[in-house]
């Protein structure tokens, strides 16, 4: 499959070439590889169009134009400039912030933070570009080409990596960003029911453009009214509210992982050996049935580590050892902490 997909990428490739030229292919094949592959403010941009944009609409329209409404009060204009000048400074620590990158000079405090789990982190496992020893629950990131302390992972946003020493600003930004939608949504709410309210539109009459047909009004109606009146208002209020939901759930999950002690990149990785480990257990059992002679693929036998050669007590004390890795694996290794303790330990790293 993999072949085939490669392929099929080189056909392409190759078509492009002839169709484009060679110079301009070349522009669009470095485009594409700073855009996908490198460390680039692309998205940092779009979250300061979105950003500033939204909050520039709010102020123009919802601010100015609506409060004080039936609904809601003059308060609203300070305490969402407040927490909207919040959101960017978080976003500003966040991106400006060191995530724990690991140098010549701090590799060995660096490798004497964790311990090895023998599962995901090995001990003598050296970082082919920074030539040092990896430290436990550390990952090299492509993009930033440096290897990490505690890594979580590469946030585009931030257009930075997330990591030991950043992961509260990280979870901060998040969170203030999710608060300042969902306030943001329902203030909208309110606005829009204040204009309802002020213009008496469950009293009026709709008229239907183009037909001239007259309707009553209905939730429908009315909000496809005020969409054509306030479309601008009413996009970012739409937005609020999706990114508010969609951030809440994002900024939870994250919460969730700091409460366990796991990084992003181990919830992955645990995930993925929980797999392994269940197929490489139920192998093995299939092979202690079978007894002598059991047949086996090549990929197999790399995949799971095995010999053709082994005895029935080998087969069983690698059932045992896997089992017991297994466990280790469920248990999360680094989980020392009570729920609370590790949430807060986030916000205490050691610099
Ligand atoms: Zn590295
Ligand atoms: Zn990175």
């Amino acid at each position: 499959m993999m072949k085939l997909m490669r392929k099929g990428l080189g056909l392409a490739q190759r078509v492009l070439q002839t169709i484009l030229g060679q110079t301009i292919y070349g522009y669009i094949a470095g485009l594409c590889n700073y855009v996908f592959y490198q460390k680039n403010p692309i998205v940092m941009i779009l979250y300061v169009l979105l950003a500033g944009g939204g909050f520039f609409v709010y102020v123009k329209i919802g601010f100015d134009k609506y409060l004080p409404g039936p609904y809601v009060g003059e308060i609203h204009k300070t305490t969402g400039t407040i927490i909207m000048l919040l959101c960017y400074l978080s976003f500003y620590v966040a991106v400006q912030s060191d995530p724990g990158v690991i140098t010549k000079s701090n590799v060995l405090q660096a490798l004497r933070r964790y311990q090895y789990d023998d599962i995901i982190y090995f001990k003598n496992n050296e970082c082919k570009t920074c030539k040092f020893s990896k430290p436990a629950r550390s990952k090299h990131c492509a993009l930033c080409n440096v290897c990490v302390e505690k890594f979580d992972h590469h946030c585009i946003w931030l257009n930075n990596c997330v990591g030991l020493k950043n992961y509260r600003w990280f979870i901060t930004f998040v969170l203030m960003h999710a608060l300042i939608c969902i306030y943001g949504g329902i203030l909208g709410i309110f606005i829009f029911a204040g204009i309802i309210k002020k213009e008496r539109l469950w009293e009026q009459k709709f008229q239907i453009m183009g037909t001239g047909e007259t309707i009553e009004p209905g939730l429908y109606v009315i909000s496809r009214y005020l969409f054509y009146s306030e479309t601008a208002f009413a996009f970012v209020t739409i937005l609020c509210i999706c990114m508010g939901i969609m951030l809440t759930g994002f900024g939870l999950y994250h919460v969730n992982l700091a409460m366990n002690n796991v990084t992003t990149n181990e919830s992955y990785k645990r995930a993925a050996f929980e797999t392994y480990f269940e197929e490489k257990i139920d192998f093995l059992e299939q092979w202690k049935e079978f007894g002598d002679g059991f047949k086996f693929e090549e990929r197999e036998k790399k995949l799971f580590e095995v010999d053709e050669k082994w005895t029935k007590q080998q087969v069983e004390s690698s059932i045992k050892k896997t089992k017991e890795r297994q466990k280790v694996n469920i248990a999360n290794f680094y989980k020392p902490w009570s729920k609370w303790e590790s949430f807060k330990s986030v916000f205490n790293p050691p610099l």
